[in-house]
Formats: C-alpha cells, sequence, structure tokens
C-alpha cells in the first residue's frame, strides 16, 4: 500500500486504471484514454478510460439489472450488513485513498487523511438508517378503506462529482442512495478519476453483487451528458459549478429524471466587533485558505464591522503570511498547489481583474517565489482589502486562495451585504451577542449557518443550497427522502366495490 512518506517512488510510476462496470474491469470500448496530473510536479501519473455513450449505456443497463436482481431482493437488514463491510473496507484503505486523492487534486495529505478516515462514518450512519426506512398508514377518509404507504427507492442513480474532495462528495450521495435501496454509475471528475476507480475494488471486496455500483470515466459534457441523458437514469445528484448544473438539469429534464444539485457558493463570514477577534481570525483563514479555497462552501467574502476593520485585517494578514506552501503529500504543508492548470489561471485572472476593479491587494497575489514550487500550480494566500460588493471578484466564486474583505456598519446592513448574492450556499458568524447570531442566522438565506465557527460539516446534518447554490439536501436523514419515492396502497375492506354507473 503506498504511504504518505513513499512520493518519490510513486510519481514516477505511470498507472494506468481501468473502469467498473457491472463488477468488471474494464477499458473504454473505443480503447480511448485520457491523462491524469500531478499538481505538484506538472507531472502525468495515470492514464484513465475515456468512455462513450454506449459504455455509459452498458453501465445504467448492469445498474438497472442488480435493481430488478439479487441487490433489489436484499432487505434492509442485509444492505445494512454490506454497507457496514464496505465502511470497514474504506477504513482499511483510507490511507492509500488519501494518497491517491492528493496525487490528484493536489489537497494536503492531512486534510486528505482527515476526510478518508472519518468516511466511513458515512456509510455506518445510513447503514443504520436502511432497515427504518418504512411508510405508514393514513386513516382513511371515507369508510372501507384501509390506507398505506411504501418508501421505495428510486431507482437507478447517475452521480457526477468534482474534483475537490471526491470520495466526499460521492458519499453524500452513494451511502443514502444504497441504504435506500438503489444502485449507482458514477461519472467522476476527469481530474480525480483514480480514486473512485480504487473504491470501487472495496465493493467486491465487501460481498456486494455485480452492477451495484458502477464507474464511468471522461469528460464532463460527453461521459457526463450522456448519463445525464440516458433514460435508464431516474435521479441525477450533481456537485459542482452552477454554470453545469443548469446544463445537468436541462439533460435530465428530456426524460424527466429528478435531479438534486450541489452547486457554487460565494459564501459571507460576518465579522462583528463585539467578536473573539483572534477566533474570527482563525475562522476566516479556515475558510478560505484551507484546501487553497478550493471549497464549494468557503467564505471568500469575509465582511467585518468597521470598529475592528483594520484590527482583523491585521491578524488575518498575519496568518496567511504564516501558511506552510508545499507538498502536499508531506504532513507539515498547510496549504498546496491549486488542483490543475486552467484553474490557476482561472485565479490568477482574477486577481488581475480584483486589481483593475480598485480593490487593495493587502496580501499575496502573486505565484510564490520558491525554486521548489515552480514545476507545481502554486499561489500565494491572497487578500483583497477595500472590497465592495458590486466587484466581481465580490460577487463570482473564484475558487481560490482569494479573500475579499467588505466593510459594514451594522446589523442591517452586514445582512443585506450577505444576502446580496446569487448564491445560497453557507454563512458563518462571529459575535458575542446571541440574540444578535440567532437573528442572524434565521435572517441569512443560505443552507447552512455557523455561529462563532466555519467549515463544519457532518453525516448526520442536511447539507444543501438556497438560491442558485443548489436543489435538495445531502446528509442527515433528509438525504434518504432523497433516494426513495413514496407508493400509496388503497385497500377495499367491505368486498363489495359497487358498479359506479347504476345510483342507488
Ligand atoms: P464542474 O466544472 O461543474 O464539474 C463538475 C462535474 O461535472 C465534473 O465531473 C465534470 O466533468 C462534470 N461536467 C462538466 N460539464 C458537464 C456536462 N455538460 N454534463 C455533465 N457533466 C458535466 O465543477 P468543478 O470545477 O469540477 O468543481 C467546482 C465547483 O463545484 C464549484 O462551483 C464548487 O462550488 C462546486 N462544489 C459544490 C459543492 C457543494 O456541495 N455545493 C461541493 C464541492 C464543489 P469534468 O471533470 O470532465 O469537467
Amino acid at each position: 500500500m503506498a504511504t504518505t512518506s513513499d512520493r518519490a517512488s510513486r510519481s514516477e510510476e505511470l498507472r494506468h486504471y481501468r473502469m467498473l462496470v457491472d463488477g468488471e474491469w474494464v477499458e473504454a470500448s473505443s480503447g480511448e484514454t485520457f491523462e491524469s496530473v500531478d499538481p505538484y510536479t506538472g507531472r502525468t501519473w495515470a492514464t484513465i478510460p475515456e468512455a462513450s455513450d454506449s459504455d455509459v449505456d452498458a453501465a445504467v443497463k448492469a445498474a438497472q439489472r442488480a435493481l430488478d436482481g439479487p441487490w433489489g431482493r436484499l432487505s434492509g437488514v442485509e444492505r445494512a450488513r454490506l454497507i457496514r463491510r464496505l465502511a470497514e473496507e474504506i477504513d482499511a484503505h483510507a490511507e492509500q485513498l488519501a494518497v491517491t486523492e492528493t496525487t490528484d487534486n493536489g489537497k494536503v495529505i492531512r486534510e486528505m487523511l482527515g476526510q478518508l478516515k472519518n468516511l466511513p462514518e458515512w456509510y455506518y450512519y445510513f447503514a443504520g438508517a436502511a432497515d427504518k426506512i418504512q411508510g405508514e398508514t393514513i386513516p382513511s377518509s371515507i369508510p372501507n378503506y384501509f390506507i398505506y404507504t411504501l418508501r421505495e427507492p428510486v431507482g437507478v442513480i447517475g452521480a457526477i462529482t468534482p474534483w475537490n474532495s471526491p470520495l466526499l462528495v460521492t458519499s453524500y450521495k452513494l451511502a443514502p442512495a444504497l441504504a435506500a435501496g438503489c444502485t449507482f454509475v458514477l461519472k467522476p471528475a476527469e481530474q480525480t478519476s483514480a480514486s473512485a476507480l480504487e473504491f470501487g475494488k472495496l465493493f467486491e471486496a465487501a460481498g456486494f453483487p455485480p452492477g451495484v455500483f458502477n464507474v464511468v470515466t471522461g469528460h464532463g459534457p460527453t461521459t457526463g451528458g450522456a448519463l445525464a441523458k440516458n433514460p435508464g437514469v431516474q435521479k441525477v445528484v450533481f456537485t459542482g459549478s452552477s454554470a453545469t448544473g443548469r446544463q445537468v438539469m436541462k439533460d435530465a429534464s428530456d426524460h424527466l429524471a429528478q435531479v438534486t444539485l450541489e452547486l457554487g457558493g460565494k459564501s459571507p463570514n460576518i465579522v462583528f466587533a463585539d467578536a473573539d477577534l483572534e477566533a474570527a481570525a482563525n475562522g476566516a483563514i479556515a475558510g478560505i485558505f484551507a484546501a487553497a479555497g478550493q471549497t464549494c462552501v468557503a467564505g471568500s467574502r469575509l465582511l467585518v464591522q468597521a470598529e475592528v476593520y483594520d484590527e482583523l485585517i491585521d491578524r488575518v494578514v498575519a496568518k496567511a503570511r504564516a501558511i506552510q506552501l508545499g507538498d502536499p503529500l508531506l504532513q507539515e504543508t498547510e496549504m498546496g498547489p491549486i488542483a490543475f492548470r486552467e484553474q490557476w489561471e482561472k485565479i490568477k485572472d482574477y486577481i488581475a481583474i480584483g486589481e483593475n476593479e480598485g480593490a487593495t491587494l493587502a496580501y499575496g497575489g502573486r505565484v510564490p517565489d520558491r525554486s521548489d514550487l515552480q514545476e507545481g500550480f502554486f499561489l500565494e494566500p491572497t487578500v483583497f482589502t477595500d472590497v465592495d460588493n458590486q466587484m466581481r471578484v465580490a460577487r463570482e466564486e473564484i475558487f481560490g486562495p482569494v479573500l475579499t474583505v467588505i466593510p459594514f456598519e451594522n446589523e442591517e446592513k452586514a445582512l443585506e451585504i450577505a444576502n446580496d448574492s446569487v448564491y445560497g450556499l453557507a454563512a458563518g458568524v462571529w459575535t458575542s451577542n446571541l440574540q444578535r447570531g440567532h437573528r442572524m442566522a434565521q435572517a441569512l438565506q443560505a443552507g447552512t449557518v455557523w455561529l462563532n465557527s466555519y467549515r463544519n460539516i457532518g453525516f448526520n446534518v442536511p447539507f444543501g443550497g438556497y438560491k442558485e447554490s443548489g436543489i435538495g439536501r445531502e446528509n442527515g436523514l433528509e438525504a434518504i427522502h432523497e433516494f426513495t419515492q413514496v407508493k400509496s396502497v388503497w385497500v377495499e375492506l367491505s368486498g363489495a366495490t359497487r358498479d359506479p354507473f347504476r345510483l342507488g
């Protein structure tokens, strides 16, 4: 098994992966492949099959067969047993999977290890729900009827995921889908397909029937588009940008498939003058520089009350300056490279846009001047101050380590600025005033609000977006509803159904 100390030997070796369809490891039918690049070295480290429409269709049909066959016949108790075994397999392979994800997306190993070691909890939690999915009896409004509901699996799920937290975001969907009795076809991000394919091996080891979990790899508009459009997919669950989410929803609507969309954000992190400023500064940098800002919930707009504006900026800049950039596979590294070249170029363009719009570059903004970082896609943690909420850097999701700091006068104004966004994924509030904290939590237009904290996410807590940040909820028992549908059953009890065309 790869470990966190053997980067040198790993990075030299070019690996080839195959896709998982119906329990078999297969090449793309066209034989085509694409490359996965390590953003720290800039070198290709793996090749991945490029699935065509027919490969996607084969995976969807396999998922349907599993649903109609052995998987569909299992009880909730039996599904739960398999899901628990999968959790044990994930636990045993957490380090290997974390190294693969860091090699693919450059996120620091300490974060990826944390995510992967915690990942089994998603499966244990939803395994616990698998045998508690039940309907209800409904008192009849007319005589001689017994009415009940069944809660049944939605069917074949098509999942499309991004590169920033590949297996965590997959598990938000997969763990409740399995608990509900659905089957799954995953199209991971082209930059981070390897960990999904390694993950697929754990299904066989855990004893799942073939076809319950399938992975097809390839590019978004082609392979992802084919999955969203496939009429055999009953629900498309997507995490990614709002622009792609719109397209996925249009494609799914061709065959009226349901959708869950987890999309982008421009989340406000709001600091009142009465807050513990040291804690707030820690929350600000955790919100934007963890994962080099490449998280959907990034606290990319820091709203600061005027009285403490200068003091908080000094603290945030001092902390940004102290962040250790470096090889993401080393434990001591605090911020790694940007995940891939196009994203790196996009962030640099946004830094130029911010300067042109008149924001003050208080810290960072450049490619670091260090010889050991020149091969990778590195950027300094960047802090823009004197930002107006109408500037593009305050309105558009940058998805990088770029903080925009916006001053405000009072609570009313803070709320107005915070809610003045097309997004509504998350928000943070820092205050020592209990009433104010709860007032803000109720008035903020966001799916998650943290009071005196930032960036917590749990398997048992619903997560999703308001406004253009999404549709539907993941995590928590809410997620079971996303993967089940309700059937109502009417039972006539008298045995004397009358001819409806004869009166009296
Ligand atoms: P993205 O470009 O929208 O891609 C996401 C996924 O969609 C990838 O697998 C991509 O494939 C695929 N895709 C692209 N075009 C497609 C199409 N026309 N049809 C079907 N699939 C298509 O997003 P990203 O850049 O990977 O991820 C960053 C975005 O995700 C940010 O906006 C971030 O906020 C959001 N995000 C949201 C959450 C949340 O829970 N709300 C969590 C994490 C990330 P390729 O890889 O081949 O392009």
